[in-house]
């Protein structure tokens, strides 16, 4: 995104109405807006920020995000729309990766960057990572090398192989893999590496650990997601003169002569623009197109699968922790968060948040198994709160959290920006970024799309 786009929007402007307030939609709309764009965002929700999201929660008056998310400083497009709605100073971004691994034995492992240069920088504190051998951290330092070089990550055979299974080839022990590699996989790609393509393994790691020496350091948003992206993106919007039409779910597209003529919404209004663009997830968009659409290449979104996120977050009456977050290894914990220290809660007690990536395993569970499960676990791993009170105990199950990159998919089902219809763009984490199912993916995906309008468009207004 560019500042030297005019902000003012001349009497003929075109006009782009997009489906979707999430971060594709809000991403699209802003690009668009700023390119001199008159722009309509429709949202079935009352709110923005799609998938990341947060509510108050009554019981405590605290902001519940619907699912911790995290991202790292190698999101740039995502960092730069969260700049520029004014509220990346309410994110907290590592200055450089540290990574605290814990187990149930009180132990602490350490993956963290030094000064070195780039991929080298994360090697020191590998050497001393308490959870593998010597000679597993050798020869995993050899696959990273190996990585590194891999020029074609998109070849048929890495496409088709599970990552799991390509790091047995390349002499990973069982341990290696649940220690290191499915450390940073479960919750980058939301599955285990052996549902994962080898090509989208090698993305994250090349993009990551292996990428510029800052590329894997750590943020997330310092309070809910709502005040920190969808009520911010919300301002912004309007403040800029887009109109935004929220609570309002888009139930039709008309079409005619391989052009969008307009959208039904639910309350029986009808937007009529020059370009549209879909900013909702596959499924969302297959039960809006007409069946005759379906037959197209826009039929393939139907054949998406997706990995669901569980979070548990945890109230308890005492100080149970001092860290910010922390990884857990050989347990369900996965991934804890002290909201407490993180939002600097002014209240008694400790607020975590435990965030289950890949979680089909636990998805049939009861809120009480749940429970159970999580809290033994806790009382395990953090001793200090098994002489704590429970205050309060949410889960929140999102069951279509991220699509899946399963290997051997005989189809390409993530597809670009531009579509059958002259007039009619996709945007969403789903389509062809390069990016798995993330908060960087999505805001790429829709400044893609209105970058192939305003190219579609000539200069743009
Ligand atoms: C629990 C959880 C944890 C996650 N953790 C992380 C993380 O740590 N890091 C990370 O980068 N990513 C994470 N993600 C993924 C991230 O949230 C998504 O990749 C991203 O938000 C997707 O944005 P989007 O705009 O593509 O889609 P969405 O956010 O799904 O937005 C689509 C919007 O379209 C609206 N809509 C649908 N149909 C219609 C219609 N017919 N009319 C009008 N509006 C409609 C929906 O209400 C929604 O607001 C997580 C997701 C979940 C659920």
């Amino acid at each position: 995104m560019d500042n030297k786009f005019p902000n003012k929007i001349s009497l003929n402007a075109k006009s782009v109405a997009i489906i979707g307030g999430g971060l594709a939609g809000v991403a699209a709309a802003w690009m668009l807006h700023c390119s001199g764009y008159k722009v309509v965002l429709i949202e079935k929700r009352p709110f923005l920020g799609g998938r990341a999201y947060s509510f108050t929660d009554s019981a405590t008056g605290v902001e519940v995000d619907n699912g911790q998310h995290v991202f790292m400083r190698c999101f740039s497009e995502y960092i730069s729309l969260v700049k520029q709605v004014g509220s990346f100073d309410k994110t907290k971004l590592q200055s450089s990766m540290n990574v605290e691994v814990r187990d149930s034995g009180g132990n602490i492992g350490v993956l963290s960057s030094s000064p070195l240069p780039s991929y080298l920088s994360f090697l020191p504190s590998f050497l001393f990572y308490r959870y593998l051998s010597i000679s597993e951290k050798i020869k995993a330092i050899l696959v990273l090398l190996k990585i590194k070089f891999i020029k074609n990550i998109q070849s048929e055979d890495l496409q088709n192989i599970s990552f799991k299974d390509w790091l047995k080839n390349n002499n990973q022990s069982e341990k290696s893999i649940r220690n290191f590699w499915d450390l940073i996989i479960l919750p980058t790609l939301n599955d285990h590496s052996s549902n994962v393509t080898t090509s989208m393994a090698l993305m994250v790691f090349k993009t990551t650990l292996l990428g510029d020496r800052h590329a894997s350091d750590i943020g997330f948003a310092q309070y809910g997601l709502s005040t920190v992206m969808g009520t911010p993106m919300k301002d912004k919007l309007v403040d800029c003169g887009v109109s935004l039409v929220l609570g309002k779910q888009v139930l039709g597209l008309k079409h005619s002569k391989g052009v969008i003529r307009e959208l039904k919404l639910s309350d029986g209004q009808k937007i009529k623009a020059d370009f549209y663009i879909s900013a909702i997830p596959p499924f969302a968009l297959m039960s809006l197109l007409p069946d005759s659409l379906k037959k197209t290449e826009l039929g393939l979104a139907g054949t998406h699968d997706f990995s669901p996120i569980i979070n548990a977050h945890i109230w308890y009456d005492k100080t149970v922790a001092d860290f910010e977050w922390t990884a857990f290894i050989n347990s369900p914990l996965q991934y804890v968060f002290n909201r407490s220290v993180i939002s600097n809660l002014d209240q008694e007690g400790t607020y975590l948040t435990i965030s289950i990536s890949g979680a089909s395993e636990f998805w049939s569970k009861t809120k009480e198994q749940l429970k159970e499960l999580l809290v033994d676990e806790l009382n395990k791993c953090l001793p200090l709160t098994a002489s704590a009170k429970i205050k309060r105990f949410i889960i929140i199950k999102e069951q279509r959290a991220t699509f899946r990159n399963l290997p051997g998919a005989s189809i390409n089902n993530r597809l670009k920006s531009a579509t059958p219809l002259d007039n009619f763009y996709l945007a969403g984490d789903w389509t062809d970024t390069g990016w798995p199912s993330t908060m960087e993916g999505a805001v790429i995906s829709g400044n893609l799309a209105a970058k192939a309008i305003i190219a579609r468009d000539g200069s743009g207004n």
